[in-house]
């Protein structure tokens, strides 16, 4: 199959490099979940994406 490779929600600019064990991809890995379910987390994810596009 021929499928574009999706970027690493958590990991910024990388692509998906299927570091989770079991993972398929973002849609399915257990870090990204981890990461959006919890409101700190996803604040400071936030924010990292906000300071990496500020910086271009
Ligand atoms: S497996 Fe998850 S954490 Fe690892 S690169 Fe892919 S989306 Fe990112």
């Amino acid at each position: 199959m021929n499928r574009p490779i999706p970027q690493c929600p958590v990991r910024l600019g990388e692509p998906c490099s299927l570091c989770v064990p079991g993972a398929h991809g973002p849609e399915d890995c257990g870090l990204v979940w981890l990461v959006m379910n919890d409101p700190d987390l996803r604040e400071q994810l936030s924010e990292l994406r906000r300071e990496a596009l500020a910086a271009g």
